[in-house]
């Protein structure tokens, strides 16, 4: 790609490993709440029901159908219900220790360093993270990525989440930076490389889990980040 001077990254699952630190947190949140001595179910029946709620109301956040609030509210109350326990009495307990907790483990992405280490002298980043605004910050706080990026924008700093231009612009504006001159790097087809390419970006996105995708001729598809190598 030429005459790039920004890259962007998403952080959840394209740099911080969102999906292995909340499974640390989740696991010690069960063991603790002693939900499978009370109830019977495993943690490994569990995760599959907490993965769904989550995913859909990320989602329904980005697609603007609901608030943080009731992503909050909604997240571990309707995962316990779609398990079998409707009435589970520490299901917004969960919530408030979990957004506490989860940045206490800040493993990032397989080949993060690597690739921050490469791109930091040819090119000045950036995150543009759909995250809430404090949650964010304690996760680039608290891993490597704090050493390596020059600005932070989230959606609640923005006022809007990704795909929305006001999430793009209001971070192109933070970073001082032109659409055609930057580069969007991200694992969600709608909210990362919709949202990018409509505002006038670069984008690569980014696929580890070779989920089936969308498909536009200008944007690369990696699997692994140190193939962005190839591209930058
Ligand atoms: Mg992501």
């Amino acid at each position: 790609m030429e005459n790039i001077k920004h890259v962007f990254f998403d952080l959840d699952n394209t740099l911080w490993d969102y999906r292995r630190n909340a499974n640390i947190t989740l696991v010690k949140l069960y063991e603790e709440f002693q939900v499978e001595e009370k109830y019977g179910f495993t943690f490994k029946e569990f995760y599959p029901f907490y993965y769904e709620s989550n995913e859909q109301l990320w989602a329904d956040y980005r697609d603007g159908k609901v608030t943080k609030d009731e992503l909050r509210a909604r997240r571990f109350p309707e995962a316990f219900a779609e398990m079998g326990l409707p009435n589970f009495e520490h299901a917004l307990e969960f919530e408030r220790r979990f957004v506490d907790e989860v940045t206490t483990s800040n493993y990032v992405v397989e080949g993060a360093e690597e690739v921050l280490e490469y791109l930091k002298d040819k090119y000045t980043l950036h995150i543009l993270s759909n995250g809430f605004e404090e949650v964010t910050h304690s996760k680039i706080n608290g891993s490597i990525v704090k050493d390596y990026v020059q600005t932070i924008t989230t959606a609640e700093g923005a006022g809007a989440p990704k795909p929305e231009p006001l999430a793009f612009q209001t971070s192109l504006d933070k970073a001082q930076a032109k659409a055609e001159e930057s580069v969007y790097i991200g694992d969600d087809w709608i909210a990362d490389m919709i949202g990018a390419t409509r505002m006038g970006m670069h984008a690569i996105f980014f696929n580890p889990l070779n989920e089936n995708h969308m498909w536009i001729e200008e944007v690369p598809v990696i699997e692994k980040l140190v193939e962005l190598k190839e591209y930058l």
